[in-house]
């Protein structure tokens, strides 16, 4: 867990590596800041330190946010914990969230290809339509099954940020996304 930026007065908050095996969002952070050192977006390059789906403690962190719909399930890949948040990781996300208050906030994910949203607001359905005329996935609300105490039900649904979860290709050479992913952050800078 890190968190860097030139951080004044922030609005967006970029989060990668939610699952430790999708390294896509990490690489393409810390690439986007050896040429952006300036940038005004707040990043969590790698959430989860573990290479695997879930974190050292068998929690998939994307089911560990205290939401109303969080409920204790099985021990597998998408355990959500003992209790709602009671991963570091979690905490520190909710707090970061706390301190920072961002509008818009993107997890970087892989590989289904597409820019998901949680919310309803204007903003959101707007940078998501930004997001996908840049990376050409579409736009899909949900996401197809359940995720409870999921972060985007914590912070879409529940706290009416703007949040997006951008789900990369990942049979595609990393290097390859650096184009379009770093559009995205540029368009996300003028917000
Ligand atoms: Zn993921």
């Amino acid at each position: 867990m890190e968190k860097v930026g030139n951080i004044k007065d922030p609005s967006v908050l970029v989060i990668g590596c939610f699952h430790g095996d999708e390294p896509q969002g990490e690489f393409l952070i810390k690439e986007y800041l050896k040429i952006n050192p300036n940038t005004g977006l707040v990043f969590i390059p790698r959430l989860n330190s573990e290479s695997t789906r879930v974190n050292k403690n068998g929690v998939d962190l994307n089911r560990n946010f205290p939401t109303a719909n969080w409920k204790e399930s099985g021990r597998d890949n998408y355990y959500g914990g003992s209790a709602p948040a009671s991963e570091e990781e979690t905490k520190f996300v909710i707090k970061t969230v706390e301190k920072y208050n961002p509008r818009i906030i993107l997890t970087l994910h892989a590989p289904y290809k597409i820019v998901n949203y949680d919310g309803e607001s204007e903003l959101v359905k707007e940078v998501a339509a930004k997001i996908s005329e840049i990376i050409k996935y579409p736009v899909q609300k949900d996401i197809g099954y359940p995720t409870p105490g999921s972060f985007g039900t914590w912070a879409g649904v529940e706290r009416n940020i703007a949040t997006i979860t951008l789900e990369l290709d990942d049979e595609v050479d990393v290097e390859l996304l650096k184009e379009p992913v770093f559009k995205i952050f540029e368009m996300l800078e003028k917000y």
